[in-house]
């Protein structure tokens, strides 16, 4: 199985954000805090299976570049989000320099929906999205756009398949959805950073993939059970850490977030995430 990182451009965030400060005052306090991250990749990764080519997540888009693109009265785009993506390093660009067809991408597995993540959904008008129940439910409408999602930049067309987690239990995990008909791509819902978020594994012989979207920022924020300054559950996102430690417990696992700036390097070294 051959698997690419790609970079679709950079965001920066607050460091708070990042790195959640306080209990009750957590998001508000990302929001305030002063001090941005430095740029960090927005990562999507491309699969070659032998049962077609899969797609997780879809990074950003270039339009993000023009202002008007977000909506002003809406405090995070306001205040709390930078982005920096050239027309070039969207993910569509970026396959087909690979050598790869669009029509070739069997599926799009989203782990959820914010615009850093789905704004290259358009590139694959073909293909079968997998998006779970609750992300895509709290995504839409006037709702979906104060809880920061971006329904109305989703094309017209979008259509996802809601993914059903009909697996038993699978690890750490209480169920999951299994992609391949080889079973060695599955879905687990991880939910966290959104309510409806979802995490990929790829078991390829010894090694497994995970992954992750933003169930953290970094595999060092994951090692230290760091929850970020906007999960709207701190519970469930502190729940869901568990999980993926002691899932990586269970065997040699590539922890691989999409802001990570190691992701790329881990992927391709095959090197296991540790925890304690
Ligand atoms: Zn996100």
């Amino acid at each position: 199985m051959k698997i690419h990182a790609i970079e679709t451009g950079l965001v920066s965030v607050k460091s708070r954000q990042r790195k959640g400060v306080g209990a009750i005052g957590r998001r508000l306090n990302t929001l305030l805090d002063r001090t941005w991250t430095e740029w960090l990749p927005i990562y999507c990764w491309v699969v070659e299976h032998p049962e077609g080519i899969i797609v997780i997540d879809t990074g950003e888009t270039a339009r993000t570049s023009d202002p008007s693109h977000f909506p002003k009265w809406h405090p995070y785009f306001r205040f709390g989000v930078r982005m920096r993506v050239e027309p070039e390093q969207e993910v569509g660009s970026r396959i087909k320099k690979l050598g790869l067809s669009l029509n070739d991408v069997r599926w799009v597995i989203m782990t959820h929906l914010h615009t850093d993540h789905a704004g290259g959904i358009y590139h694959f008008p073909t293909s079968e999205f997998l998006v779970s129940r609750r992300e895509y439910a709290l995504s839409l409408g006037w709702k979906g756009k104060l809880r920061g999602y971006l329904p109305n930049c989703f094309p017209t067309w979008f259509d996802p398949k809601i993914v059903s987690y009909t697996l038993g239990e699978y690890g750490a995990f209480r169920t999951g959805y299994t992609v391949t008909k080889a079973e060695d791509v599955l879905v687990v819902p991880t939910p966290g950073h959104t309510l409806g978020h979802q995490s990929v594994i790829v078991r390829d012989g010894e090694i497994t993939y995970f992954f992750a979207g933003d169930t953290s920022y970094s595999d060092q924020l994951m090692i230290e059970r760091s929850i970020d300054g906007v999960s709207p559950n701190a519970k469930l996102a502190s729940e869901t850490i568990d999980r993926i430690h002691a899932f990586i417990s269970g065997g040699p696992t590539v922890y691989l977030p999409s802001h990570d700036p190691q992701s790329k390097e881990r992927m391709v070294q095959r090197i296991p995430t540790i925890v304690s």
